[in-house]
């Protein structure tokens, strides 16, 4: 068994509810064993388009690493995730953040995610279900990480999971 973080994110359609599926659908996957609030946060990157709601979730599971990511892309296409716009709008985002400490760099796959110390609306989420948690690369804390993070204003606590 492996714990995994996962990373949601949605900013289309009704998005909590996009989230709530896809942990629903995880959980055929392995014990769903922690999940972070609900944040909103304002679209980086490809900027006309909807706010999205993130949070973070703790999966422990036997699934190896890249069935594991080929198990969340038919997660993705089954919530009619269209890839259109780089970084553009979609009904849900599932990234693997962490997979226990394990350093993976194929083709497909980079864990932990490569852009996961930049990004507030990670970090925060992160933050609530695994502060202590050390990034297997960089050897801090995700709590460490999120204090030096130069700014984290555009995200704010939106609800709960349930
Ligand atoms: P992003 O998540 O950066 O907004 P996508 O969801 O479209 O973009 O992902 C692009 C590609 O990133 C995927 O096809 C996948 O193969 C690759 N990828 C690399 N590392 C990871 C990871 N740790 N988690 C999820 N996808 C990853
Ligand atoms: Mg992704």
């Amino acid at each position: 068994m492996n714990d995994v973080f996962l990373g949601l994110g949605s900013n289309l359609g009704d998005r909590l509810q996009n989230l709530r599926l896809a942990r629903q659908a995880l959980r055929e996957l392995g014990e769903v064993t922690a999940s972070s609030a609900v944040y909103l946060t304002a679209p980086v990157y490809y900027l006309d388009q909807d706010s999205f709601l993130n949070c973070v979730i703790r999966l422990s599971t036997a699934v190896p690493p890249q069935n594991l990511l080929r198990s969340l892309r038919m997660i993705e296409a089954s919530l009619r995730r269209e890839r259109t716009i780089p970084n553009g709008p979609r009904t849900i985002d599932l990234d693997i953040l962490f997979f226990g400490d394990q350093i993976l760099s194929t083709p497909e796959l980079t864990v932990p995610h490569p852009r996961l110390a930049e990004r507030a609306f990670v970090l925060i989420p992160l933050a609530e279900i695994a502060p202590t948690f050390v990034h297997p690369v960089l050897q801090r804390t995700v709590q460490d990480l999120l204090s030096s993070l130069p700014e984290r204003t555009a995200v704010e606590f939106h609800s709960t999971l349930d």
